[in-house]
């Protein structure tokens, strides 16, 4: 990959390799309820103790307030981790000073050591100078596979690459890739569809993507706001009506960028928010008054799926409707059909995430066929948003 050291550059023989990962992980009752966290940072773990490398591993979980305590330590996390590694993992119960130091010393060539919370030094996220140099002392070589904390500059996501020979993980190369692919170098026409609940969360994303691609296709509950922009009586539905100016702006901003803003022309309305509560579609215009829009329309579907066959790529953050609850998730769940068939085709470049999204699109069993589906949450919406995130600038090769 152009741009950033990867593993193909680092030698790793019986080095000391210091990983930064995300194990930030769900858990309910003390179980991890979803691995796929783990699973993305397989490959780079299995590559560097294939290679003879002494792995480190080194990851925050939740926000510990006060140093130390039992609810955020990571060690039921390394207790999950030789299941899906295939290799015992041993565990230390401080990142830094002589129990780290010592857990280290004890490291063979190809063995794993899970290092406690870097969390619960407050030095971490202030990325202190000391700190920094409290961890670099355990490595000899820098590797982040956490694309999904590198929009935080903390000491083990953004410090360390400073002070020790940085190197992008596998994982963080498989993102950096996809998203370069998706909006810094495209196949061209690119549509980006932007759904979800609100105009205001996502104004950045909106600005920035109205520069870089030729569609956005606006869904979700955001959608009722522009369409009350355009003077649509929308109900009850979910708008910000102090929103509709900013709103007409970005429609003409986009415009002047030759970003054509493409909006629903049908809904599915109802008057309950709740599961298989009765509805009907009607023309945008016709919402009634205690109605609200819970989904895209079937004609607004095939609208979509039709720019979609005309694209070669897409970005996707934010569903079409309230897809938590039946029927809403119709619109939502018949584009990513469509899109996970066009990917299967080799026509569509399919590039989604933030968090909804991936359930949404996980629920619709066309995930898997996407090109490339981000779980980095934040650090996704921040690289759509156009914002440099400091832990992937920090593994940037300097032209000088
Ligand atoms: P976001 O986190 O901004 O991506 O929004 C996702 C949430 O938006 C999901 O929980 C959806 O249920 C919700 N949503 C999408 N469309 C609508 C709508 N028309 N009315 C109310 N909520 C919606």
């Amino acid at each position: 990959m152009s741009g950033f050291r990867t593993l193909d550059q680092a030698d790793v023989k019986s080095k000391r390799v210091l990983l930064r990962v995300d194990l930030n992980l769900p858990m309910e009752n003390g179980r991890i309820s979803d691995a796929t966290r783990i699973e993305r940072i397989v490959p780079t773990i299995r590559e560097l103790t294939g290679k003879g490398a002494r792995v480190i591993l080194l990851a925050h979980f939740g926000r510990p307030k006060n140093g130390p305590d039992a609810e955020n330590s990571l060690k039921p996390i390394a207790a999950a981790l030789p299941e899906h590694l295939g290799a015992s993992v041993a565990f230390a119960s401080d990142c830094i000073g002589a129990i780290a130091q010592d857990a280290v010393a004890k490291l063979k060539d190809g063995e794993i050591l899970l290092l406690e919370n870097t969390r619960f030094h407050k030095a971490e996220e202030k990325n202190d100078k000391d700190f920094v140099a409290s961890l670099a002392k355990l490595g000899d070589l820098y590797v982040n596979d956490a694309f999904s904390a590198a929009h935080r500059a903390h000491a083990s996501t953004e410090g360390l690459a400073h002070v020790l020979p940085a190197f992008a993980g596998r994982g963080m190369q498989a993102e950096l890739e996809a998203l370069t692919k998706a909006l810094e170098t495209p196949n061209r026409p690119v549509a980006a569809i932007v759904g979800g609940a609100k105009v205001s969360t996502k104004l950045e994303l909106l600005g920035n993507l109205s520069k870089k691609v030729d569609f956005i296709i606006i869904g979700g509950g955001m959608a009722n706001t522009f369409l009350a922009a355009q003077g649509h009586k929308v109900g009850k539905s979910l708008c910000e009506h102090d929103l509709l100016d900013t709103a007409r702006e970005i429609v003409a901003k986009a415009k002047e960028a030759k970003c054509e803003i493409v909006l629903p022309s049908d809904a599915v309305a109802a008057k309950e928010f709740k599961a298989h509560a009765h509805a009907r579609v009607t023309d945008v215009g016709h919402v009634q008054d205690d109605e609200m829009i819970l989904d895209m329309g079937p004609r607004s579907t095939v609208e979509v799926e039709k720019i979609l066959s005309a694209c070669k790529t897409l970005v996707w953050n934010g569903p079409f409707g309230a897809f938590e609850l039946q029927p809403f998730d119709a619109g939502t769940n018949a584009v990513a059909k469509t899109a996970a068939a066009l990917t299967q085709k080799g026509a569509l470049v399919t590039v989604a995430g933030g968090g909804d999204t991936v359930s949404a699109l996980n629920q619709s069993g066309a995930a898997e066929h996407f090109t490339y589906i981000s779980t980095a949450g934040g650090a996704f919406l921040e690289w759509l948003e156009g914002k440099v995130l400091p832990g992937v600038e920090a593994l940037r090769i300097k032209s000088n």
